[in-house]
């Protein structure tokens, strides 16, 4: 899987390196472990998916654009079944990863327990109000997408920090949207067409 998103442009070498590290059939359901590396997104209860592997490493690609080493503090919103957390927890110095969604957060406590990752922190809870008690971070990224990007987000971004997520732009269409926080203010670009599932507010 990791070499055939490296033929497809996956360069980043700590992306690489994380990407070989978490094997995938860890976070789907056994009837499904055929396909996990295949590039789909597959279903994982509770109507979401786990993301596509490519989405997965051209996030993380874009999180961590021109740099090396293990980056600070990253906030991921939309654990899901913890597949994404994993991969950033080898890029990062901590991960605080949300779920809104009971049965998923509990999931992924489950799928992660195999792989002993120390620094990720998975909350209960809604994502869109970012998680105030880890800012700033050096990186937030959404795993679900809405018509804009929550304030909180923004707030919670670190000077020189990163925001990669999916929002709808002004033609409809869903687009990863990279958000910098630099000396200047605010600077941000659009990018890929995506389909993210959508990001909702509340627990449930
Ligand atoms: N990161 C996952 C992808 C999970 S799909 C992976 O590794 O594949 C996106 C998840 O975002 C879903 O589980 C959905 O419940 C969750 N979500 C949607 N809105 C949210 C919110 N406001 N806060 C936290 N999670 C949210």
């Amino acid at each position: 899987m990791v070499r055939r998103l490296q033929a497809q442009g996956l360069a980043h070498a700590g992306v690489v390196a994380a990407m070989l590290k978490v094997e995938r059939h860890r976070f789907v359901d056994s009837a499904l472990v055929s396909q996990a590396y295949e590039d789909t997104s597959l279903p994982i209860g509770l109507g979401q998916t786990i993301s596509k592997p490519s989405v997965v490493a051209r996030m993380a690609e874009l999180l961590f654009e021109g740099r090396d080493g293990t980056q600070g503090r990253v906030l991921e919103v939309g654990t899901g079944c913890g597949y994404q957390a994993a991969v950033l927890s080898h890029l990062s110095r901590e991960v605080y990863s949300m779920e809104r969604l009971r049965g998923l957060h509990e999931k992924a406590r489950e799928n992660l327990r195999w792989f002993r990752l120390s620094n990720v922190h998975l909350l209960f809870g809604d994502g869109m109000q970012g998680f105030e008690r880890g800012a700033p971070y050096a990186g937030i990224i959404a795993a679900a997408g809405g018509e804009s990007l929550p304030q909180p987000w923004l707030d919670q971004l670190a000077m020189g920090g990163r925001l990669v997520a999916p929002a709808r732009s002004a033609n409809g269409q869903q687009h990863l949207v990279v958000v910098d926080r630099t000396p200047q203010g605010l600077v941000s670009r659009t990018l890929d067409v995506v389909n993210f599932v959508p990001l909702k507010s509340g627990t449930a």
